[in-house]
């Protein structure tokens, strides 16, 4: 049978939508609340119930993750360097230049892809004052092996965890580790508000610093403390949050269903290498990602990525290219391609796969069959 494009095209993800006649009960209690943001009720419930679900003690929500992470820098006083990853989202290394800190790239570990903290400690001056790891494509950073160098020297250690919304390492949410970690609610990560985010962090005391920052720094109505932002969530977005809430275990188990295909499926291809998480941890189901060996494969990353449009099918190279090849963070010493290998290699073999609940298992299986074609071994594909 001869492989034809789908008929339509077929994206990396989609949002999860729960019934709109849901959203416009909510919205109706909105409306006669007369509060549309500024820690309304719905807000309230949402961080109660987030706290809950991602088993932490301390929770902030914001309107969106970049600007959680911004005020989590502010909220620990970082600043002169913090050890950061190239391989990320821009969003990681523009926090800290808005933060004045300036970004010390090191190379990430050749299975997590995660900054690699064996090469963390090469890189601590007298001007380094954190380490912010990011846990990619949901699978966690040496955790326990990046607090043994900041408590040695007295670093904070702060996460992106984006990617992660709910993993478990060990049974445990993945929000418990470093002094804080940033979650994105965007509409294209697993749980969303459309545009979201939150902050959890370890010590109830940042509660009240962080809950100012995100306030203009307001305390009362007689005091301004802090040099603040307005990174508040609204009760709109917080009310989408609640709903998203209620079908994400059900999503999951669609998005694990899902997986197991793609797994059993591409196992089978030379040279390309399904992403996975260690035993000990619990999955976030965000993304479903391959790296493509070329020689292994017969094809680069890059080809790959353009034959599959043909088929209508849109992968993404997430994340390319490298942080430390921006114009604005290319000059430093710590972006030098030479100290960044397994980045490099990695930036050039990644490409992220159509992965959302509702993509039927028929399609998955058609989108393995695609790859498979593209083999070296294989006569070339139509399409
Ligand atoms: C999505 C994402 C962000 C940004 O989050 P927003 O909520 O869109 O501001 C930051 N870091 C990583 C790794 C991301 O994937």
């Amino acid at each position: 049978m001869p492989l034809t494009p789908f008929p339509e095209p077929i994206f990396i993800t989609r949002p999860i939508l729960p019934p709109v006649s849901l959203m416009t009960d909510k919205i109706e209690q909105i409306w006669g609340s007369k509060k549309l943001t500024n820690r309304g009720e719905q807000h309230k419930q949402l961080q109660k119930r987030l706290e809950q679900y991602l088993q932490v003690p301390a929770l902030a929500l914001f309107n969106n993750g970049t600007i959680a992470l911004m005020v989590g820098c502010h909220s620990l006083r970082l600043s002169g360097e913090v050890i950061t990853t190239p391989f990320t989202f821009p969003a990681t290394p523009h926090v800290l230049a808005w933060n004045n800190i300036k970004p010390i790239f090191c190379d990430i570990h050749p299975s997590t892809l995660c900054l690699d903290a064996n090469h963390v400690e090469s890189l601590i001056t007298p001007g380094t004052t954190a380490i912010l790891g990011v846990h990619v494509f949901g699978i966690p950073c040496q955790v326990q092996a990046i607090q043994e160098i900041a408590d040695r020297y007295g670093l904070k250690v702060i996460y992106d965890a984006a990617h992660a919304f709910g993993t478990e390492i060990d049974g445990r949410g993945i929000g418990n580790f470093g002094d804080l970690s940033m979650f994105s609610f965007h509409a294209t990560k697993l749980f969303h508000t459309a545009e979201g985010g939150a902050l959890t962090f370890r010590d109830p005391n940042l509660r009240d610093r962080i809950e100012f920052l995100k306030n203009f720094g307001i305390k009362n109505e007689d005091e301004v403390v802090l040099t603040g932002i307005n990174g508040k969530m609204n009760e709109i977005q917080a009310a989408l949050g609640s709903l998203v809430l209620d079908v994400l275990e059900e999503e999951r188990r669609k998005r694990r269903r899902l997986l197991g295909i793609y797994k059993e499926r591409l196992g089978s291809i030379p040279g390309v290498t399904l992403l996975e998480p260690p035993p000990s941890v619990r999955p976030s189901y965000e993304y479903c990602v391959i790296r493509i060996d070329a020689e292994l494969f017969g094809r680069t990353r890059d080809s790959v990525y353009d034959s599959f449009k043909g088929f209508n099918v849109f992968a993404r190279k997430y994340f390319y290219p490298l942080c430390s090849e921006y114009p604005c963070y290319k000059h430093l010493p710590s972006a030098a391609p030479s100290r960044l290998p397994v980045a490099h290699r990695a930036v050039q073999e990644v490409l992220t796969l159509p992965f959302y609940g509702d993509l039927p298992e028929a399609d998955v299986e058609k989108i393995c069959t695609i790859l498979l074609s593209f083999h070296k071994r294989n006569p070339p594909a139509s399409g």
